[in-house]
């Protein structure tokens, strides 16, 4: 593989595997996928995208295998303090959080056991994937329970007498809900997150990392962002800016023939609900447009 493109790892097929294509998408990069579905060529950066089951991300990135990596911070904290007990230094460099990916990693117990304090888990079997995260908890909670590792299907295993408790991932809450448990107290809380190996990159590298980096800032900055136009009254203008919400500095444009009206175009960072275009044309606003933010560079 050529040395000096930057490579990423992300999930090959699973909860990120979507979001983080489309990330990558929405910063400007077109790829092709190679015969063996594991690497995406990209036709238009320096850069390929390697798809790897999410629990080798943290490994490829701090042996430098990849350049970059996007990961679930529950993954990553989980393989950072596994190297700590093996006393191993946790090479790898957390750039930024991606805004998507959202989860918790939780304790729950079933509906009909009674929970006051994390002091009701002593003397319990806690099931989870995540060993070192659960454990870390319980030291801190001064908690004794025992930690049953599984490698999967952690919400079953109440129910088939491996554990009295469980330390899971959830977003919703409904796989617990459908598995008769209740969460009680959380543990950790996640995001997909981009990571960046330890062995400083090629200056080539470094800027092409930098400027996607911009572009992610944009990608989030645009998310929210609507690009809102009305007319409305002089005499009502602070109110209405008032109203705008998470908008700096709004554009005053006269309109020709009605003196006593402007038009105002403003970009709001914060998304324009019903109501607040309701709130506006109680104001004196009239031609209300909101428009969708395509791009954005600060
Ligand atoms: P792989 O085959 O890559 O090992 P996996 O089964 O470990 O996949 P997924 O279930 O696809 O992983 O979850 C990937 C990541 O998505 C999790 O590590 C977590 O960071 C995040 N995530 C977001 N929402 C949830 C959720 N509701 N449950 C579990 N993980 C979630
Ligand atoms: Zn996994």
């Amino acid at each position: 593989m050529d040395k000096q493109r930057l490579k990423v790892a992300i999930q090959k097929s699973g909860r990120l595997t979507d979001h983080s294509l489309d990330l990558l998408t929405r910063c400007g990069l077109k790829y092709s996928r190679g015969k063996d579905q594991l690497l995406c060529f990209g036709e238009n950066m320096p850069l390929d995208v390697l798809l790897m089951r999410d629990d080798d991300i943290p490994d490829l990135v701090r042996e430098d295998v990849c350049d970059l990596g996007i990961v679930g911070r529950n993954v990553l904290e989980e393989k950072r303090l596994s190297l700590v007990a093996q006393g191993l230094p946790s090479q790898f460099i957390e750039l930024q959080a991606l805004d998507y990916g959202r989860c918790r990693l939780v304790i729950a117990v079933p509906e009909d056991r009674p929970y006051q304090s994390p002091t009701d888990l002593n003397g319990l079997r806690i099931a989870t994937t995540y060993p070192h995260i659960l454990k870390k908890w319980l030291a801190d909670h001064a908690v004794n329970a025992s930690v049953v590792v599984l490698s999967g299907a952690v919400e079953i295993a109440p129910r088939l007498g491996r554990a009295e408790a469980i330390c899971d991932l959830v977003a919703t809450g409904g796989t617990l809900s459908a598995n008769r448990l209740r969460e009680v107290s959380t543990v950790f809380e996640s995001e997909a997150v981009l990571i960046q190996t330890p062995v400083p990159l090629s200056p080539d590298k470094l800027a092409w990392l930098n400027r996607i980096r911009l572009r992610i800032d944009g990608v989030q900055q645009v998310k929210e962002s609507k690009y809102i136009m009305l007319h409305a009254p002089r005499s009502a203008l602070a109110d209405i800016r008032r109203l705008l919400p998470g908008s700096e500095s709004p554009t005053i444009i006269p309109l020709e023939g009605h003196p006593e009206r402007v038009a105002i175009h403003a970009v709001c960072r914060e998304n324009v609900f019903w109501e607040t275009l309701e709130s506006l044309k109680a104001a004196g606003a009239s031609a209300v447009l909101v428009l969708p933010v395509e791009k954005m560079l600060a």
